[in-house]
């Protein structure tokens, strides 16, 4: 059984959310990109040369709950993923959602790992 929230409570901003945080600019973060409704800044433990994570404003603990809930922001995650990719001019990459811990998901506020600029290896460990 998890202990995670496996709904948003309908987006709001949790003061005991990381990434909400960081959306508030209440924890410091390397941005590299912001629109309207996503925040994009470098992972603290990079897995890679480029390691980006692409997260919503709006607080839904994992991807499938914000697509769910926020189809249109869910499509600017992975729109804004690709602009950074470009930015970053890699040529491939590989987009992750972890979901669940199971799947290695530790901070159940929706993001999109943006990894590149090495090989990456199939399957995923
Ligand atoms: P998850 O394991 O898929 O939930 O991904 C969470 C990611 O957030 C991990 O790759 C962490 O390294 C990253 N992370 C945790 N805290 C921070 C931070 O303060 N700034 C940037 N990245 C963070």
């Amino acid at each position: 059984m998890t202990q995670e929230p496996r709904r948003g409570p309908g987006g709001e901003p949790q003061d005991d959310c990381l990434f909400c945080r960081i959306v508030a600019g209440h924890i410091p973060a390397t941005l590299v990109r912001e629109s309207d409704t996503t925040v994009a800044f470098r992972d603290i433990n990079p897995q890679a040369p480029t390691h980006i994570l692409v997260i919503p404003k709006v607080h839904y603990p994992d991807a499938a709950s914000l697509a769910a809930a926020e189809p249109a922001v869910a499509a600017d995650v992975l729109r804004e993923a690709g602009e950074v990719a470009d930015e970053e001019k890699l040529e491939s990459y590989r987009i992750v959602f972890n979901t669940g811990s199971g799947a290695g998901q530790t901070v159940f506020h929706a993001h999109a790992h943006l990894l590149g600029g090495r090989g990456l290896q199939w399957p995923p460990g």
